[in-house]
């Protein structure tokens, strides 16, 4: 729709201008820092750092009911710069020009209802939310969305013609980074620094088919993590992980989004999201807190984070009740199917814990729940999930897996609503899939598959056919005749079938 078709009383708040003071905070001593440089740890102190917009007059000015229909006549605008994340322009990132908005098809991904049959099976309602449909196949595209964007701002404010864009990675962080800077391709060059090994061969196409110089070393994600932080410390380096705090604001949507798909009642809803890096729930919580703070939504979703017990800092971090006792431990990851969150030492856990305290202090009573499910159960719910219409990845799995747990713990009841965070697509995760239904775990991750959920392409050559047609070399004649009439014989014996 155009803008003059929109009622008039709307029209002066659609399209957005820069309008925003925004700086760095840090959570450590709680320094403010300006944002003309690019930061992703506090100089004074090395603390992490959030963005926060100082003109929130701005946000606080417009009514909550007014900014769900700006949401909602946006939803039906066609300009480009709004057609993605940037949809909530004023919760994101208002300082950035529109023409400088990176789009390339992220955000707004389906929400899909489970079937009837998994609902019966799991014990309430729930949603899969396919982030998976990004354009790099996984959520990472809403965080890099908003940090490329600002960066592509940043490089015609402060004229850089030559910039290198760097990230660790699990693997969808640098298929991320790399889609979104191939695209701003003249002034920015990337690079992605990966675990030996612990990527899929999807994962690891990705970044190069983008045309990133891409560098495996031997070790985890945690110690690529060490060495991408010494290089950004060391050279002069564009940081993309999301201790860059432009891609928590991008990430922020997925809370955004959910909101607006149900009509921003949320009370009653469960978010479950896998957590690696932390960097995720980060931005969940942020974006519900700020939508809560401007009236969009009058109350707080549950969440509910998920740690495989292969990788469980956080898990491990709230089992302790008492806030004073608690201390926050690394731990060595051990190999698991929720490969992109196997990570023992996530850089966002300064935040998790800040926006824990004011998440569960807003909301009244504590609506943030982290839970441990194992290997195998992972791998089950990926493949119950995905045996039901849906595109789970591991990851995806493990949210299902983990609703279950918050099921049995009571965090999560009847009458709630899941909204299970799909965070990549199964394709990228295939090999996981390919081990579970060949039984070829490696003895490490203690996974085997339930039989009645194994598959297999079953081969069909029946002895009685003497010729097999090729690539330029079709059957002819009887030959032909012969193959058709014996390979229907074989495929009906297999399937069962009776003759009409
Ligand atoms: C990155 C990633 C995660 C973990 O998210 P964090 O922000 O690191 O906690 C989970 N699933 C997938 C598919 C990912 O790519
Ligand atoms: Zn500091």
């Amino acid at each position: 729709m155009k803008i003059e078709q929109f009622p008039e009383y709307i029209r002066p708040n659609i399209m957005p201008e820069p309008r925003g003071r925004m700086v760095y905070r840090c959570l450590g001593c709680n320094n403010e820092l300006d944002i003309t440089r690019l930061l992703y740890t506090c100089p004074e102190c090395g603390g992490v750092l959030l963005l926060q917009d100082k003109n929130v007059k701005a946000i606080n000015d417009v009514a909550g009911e007014t900014w769900r229909q700006i949401f909602d006549y946006r939803r039906m605008l066609n300009h480009k710069a709004l057609k993605g994340i940037f949809r909530y322009y004023e919760f994101i990132a208002p300082i950035i020009p529109l023409d400088r908005i990176v789009y390339l098809g992220e955000g707004h991904t389906p929400l899909v209802e489970a079937n009837d049959r998994m609902k019966e099976k799991i014990g309430i309602d729930f949603y899969f939310k396919n982030d998976g449909l990004n354009p790099s196949a996984s959520f990472k595209d809403r965080g890099m969305a908003c940090a490329l964007s600002y960066i592509n701002y940043l490089a015609k404010k402060e004229n850089i013609s030559n910039l290198l864009s760097v990230c660790a990675s699990t693997g969808d962080t640098s298929a991320s980074a790399a889609l979104y800077a191939s695209y701003l391709e003249d002034f920015l060059k990337s690079a992605v620094i990966l675990p030996k090994g612990k990527v899929t061969p999807q994962q690891l196409s990705q970044p190069l088919g983008s045309g990133a110089k891409v560098l495996e070393i031997p070790g985890v994600f945690d110690d690529c993590m060490k060495v991408v932080e010494s290089l950004a410390d060391h050279y002069n380096v564009a940081l993309l992980n999301s201790k860059n705090s432009w891609r928590i604001l991008g990430q922020e949507s997925f809370s955004y989004e959910i909101a607006q798909d149900f009509d921003y009642d949320v009370e009653n809803k469960a978010v479950v999201v896998p957590i690696g890096n932390a960097g995720n729930i980060t931005a969940i919580m942020s974006g519900f807190l700020k939508f809560l703070k401007a009236g969009v939504i009058e109350r707080l979703p549950k969440i509910v984070g998920v740690q495989s017990e292969h990788a469980d800092p956080v898990y491990r971090y709230y089992l302790e009740e008492s806030p004073d006792k608690r201390s926050f431990v690394p731990v060595d990851v051990q190999p698991s199917v929720a490969q992109a969150a196997m990570i023992g030492n996530p850089v966002s856990m300064p935040r998790v814990i800040e926006l824990v305290r004011e998440y569960n202090r807003m909301a009244g009573e504590k609506r943030i729940f982290v839970v441990q499910v194992t290997e195998q159960e992972i791998m089950d719910a990926m493949i119950v999930a995905n045996r039901n219409g849906n595109i789970a990845c591991t990851q995806g799995g493990e949210s299902l897996a983990g609703l279950e747990k918050a099921l049995q713990a009571g965090y999560v009841q009847t009458g709630d609503v899941g909204v299970l965070d799909s965070t990549a697509h199964i394709l990228k995760f295939a090999v996981f899939q390919e081990m579970y239904f060949n039984n070829s775990f490696d003895p490490e991750f203690n996974v085997r598959p339930r039989p009645e959920l194994k598959n297999a392409p079953i081969m069909v050559k029946p002895e009685k056919i003497r010729k097999y047609p090729g690539p330029g070399k079709p059957l002819q004649g009887e030959d032909m005749k012969d193959f058709i009439r014996e390979m229907t014989f074989e495929i009906a014996k297999i399937l069962g079938l009776e003759m009409k």
